[in-house]
């Protein structure tokens, strides 16, 4: 199926963290707390989808308290951080939704998402992802993770969708 296609039925984004949400770096504090760098574009994009009616979900395989609050900050409701199996929790969002895999969209960068993206709809990679991700996927972003990937994510899914342009009309009632 083409992405254009899946992505009229997506449902659900679910994006993982390091390497999608941030660029993949790890600050550590003299006390040993770990520091991410988050981009405020993707927030707003992540804001915009929820408007239109998209459910965010975010899945790490690392806990952090700096990911939770930002987490929080977006207002996203499922949130699984830890390590746990991806294509699980991915399972768990679904069910807890309602919806099926293939309304379903995964937005990856490395080797521990092969299971959520192997059973999406539309299975999504940022540009810099590892080789083998970026085969699995049917859509790849030009920015990498970090950098504005997941905003680049959600406009093509809310363009395949017709919503973007009721997004853009909207901001600017
Ligand atoms: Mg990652």
């Amino acid at each position: 199926m083409r992405a254009e296609d899946a992505a009229r039925r997506v449902k659900v984004l679910v994006l993982d963290v390091d390497g999608v949400l941030t660029d993949g770096g790890l600050y550590y504090t003299a006390e040993g707390l770990a520091m991410k760098r988050f981009n405020v574009q993707d927030g707003l994009g992540i804001k915009l989808a929820q408007a239109a009616g998209l459910t965010v979900g975010v899945i790490t395989g690392l806990d952090s308290p700096c990911v939770a609050r930002r987490v929080h900050e977006l207002g996203i409701r499922h949130y699984f951080p830890g390590f746990r199996d991806k294509g699980d929790s991915l399972r768990a969002i679904a069910e807890a939704e309602g919806v099926g895999l293939e309304e379903m969209a995964f937005l990856g960068d490395d080797w521990v998402d092969v299971k959520p993206l192997a059973v999406v709809g539309l299975p999504m990679a940022v540009a810099n992802a590892q080789p083998e991700i970026l085969e699995m996927a049917a859509w790849v972003s030009t920015r990498p993770g970090g950098h504005g990937a997941v905003r680049e994510a959600i406009r093509f899914i809310l363009h395949c969708q017709g919503r973007l342009e009721a997004q853009w009309a909207a901001w600017n009632e």
